[in-house]
């Protein structure tokens, strides 16, 4: 039997609908991704608490069913037929925080990281201002160390609680192996984010307004607005010419691609390092662009790009 035959795809509707664990049949996951690109699985699961979590990891395990998790879905390109796969997306009590008062918050991993750190730096702290400016959840910036304008997410956790082996565990930012846009949950993946303690420092009202203010208006300078795009498609290859760093955008501009376009996806001619899906873009569309880039920057620059994106399911 494939692993989602459709006996196996009933028995888990069964076992899930009995333990009362939400769930949504053939959805459409383009609409839970900032691409706006991706074809429909066969169940996604929205657990609301931990025990449903595990209840849910229970029913995959014995059925031997495929599944990964979908976080906002801004880090990602998602397959055309992800058929192969169910996928798990946190609700409930994770898509809420909690003030702990003097300066410490416990967040949900499915709270949109935007409104979060808005709110939370309006409340009178300060050092989290870059974060509203990131999409996505923060169960996902946790995975990804997210973060710009010289600020990371690891520079202000206290604590990650997280589901690992079937146990949930807590561990302290120095336990817990990361790096510049990276951790071991994004190594390892074997890990489900679920809360995340931060602590920051009150601070001046008016100066932490200017501060978001500054960093929002960088950003809507600096970036396409109001695109479909998973942000940087590529790693800046962290290479230097007299002395200064040359970016990934740099180097496909240099390659001669801005506004490069395969169907309906096409190298923005604002920014080099995103690819935006101008319309119906199809993934396999995407990637035939990437394989564009990597060659023609190879070949005409000597450099080896790496995708910053990851590919959720198969694609092409
Ligand atoms: C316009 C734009 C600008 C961006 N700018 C930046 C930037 O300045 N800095 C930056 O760092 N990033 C940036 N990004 C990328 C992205 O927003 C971040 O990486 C974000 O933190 C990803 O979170 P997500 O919830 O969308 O993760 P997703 O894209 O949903 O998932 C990413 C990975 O995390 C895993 N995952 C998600 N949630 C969990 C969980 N709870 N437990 C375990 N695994 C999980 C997924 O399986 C996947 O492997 C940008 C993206 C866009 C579209």
């Amino acid at each position: 039997m494939s692993p989602l035959a459709p006996e196996r795809i009933a028995e888990l509707k069964g076992l899930l609908s009995g333990n009362l664990i939400p769930f949504r049949e053939e959805a459409d996951l383009s609409v839970h991704c900032s691409f706006k690109i991706g074809g429909v699985c066969p169940i996604l699961v929205e657990p609301e608490s931990s025990e449903q979590i595990l209840e849910a990891l229970d029913f995959f395990s014995k059925l031997e069913i495929p599944w990964k998790i979908l976080g906002g879905g801004t880090n990602l390109l998602i397959s055309d037929h992800p058929d192969d796969l169910v996928v798990l997306r946190l609700g409930g009590i994770f898509k809420e925080y909690r003030d702990l008062g003097g300066g410490r918050f416990r967040i949900g991993a499915a709270t949109n990281t935007t409104p979060v750190f808005r709110q939370i730096s309006q409340k009178g702290y300060t050092g989290a201002e870059f974060l509203s400016t990131i999409p996505g959840w923060t169960g996902g910036a946790v995975i990804q160390n997210a973060g710009c304008y010289g600020g990371e997410f690891f520079d202000l956790i206290e604590e990650v609680e997280f589901l690992r082996d079937g146990k949930i565990l807590k561990r302290k930012p120095e336990e817990i192996s990361h790096g510049y846009r990276t951790t071991e949950f994004l190594q390892r993946k074997d890990s489900i984010i679920l809360t995340t303690e931060i602590r920051l420092k009150p601070g001046d009202l008016n100066e932490i307004e200017n501060s978001l203010k500054e960093k929002r208006d960088k950003r809507n300078s600096s970036q396409p607005q109001n695109k479909k795009s998973a942000g940087s498609m590529f790693k800046n290859p962290k290479i230097y010419e007299n002395g200064a760093e040359i970016k990934a955008w740099q180097l496909i501009d240099r390659a001669g691609l801005r506004g490069k376009t395969v169907g309906g996806a096409q190298i923005s001619p604002e920014h080099c390092n995103f690819i935006v899906n101008t319309g119906n873009a199809k993934a396999s569309e995407v990637d035939s662009l990437v394989r564009i880039v990597r060659e023609k920057v190879d070949k005409e620059c000597r450099v080896r790009l790496d995708r910053e994106v990851e590919y959720f399911g198969t694609v092409p």
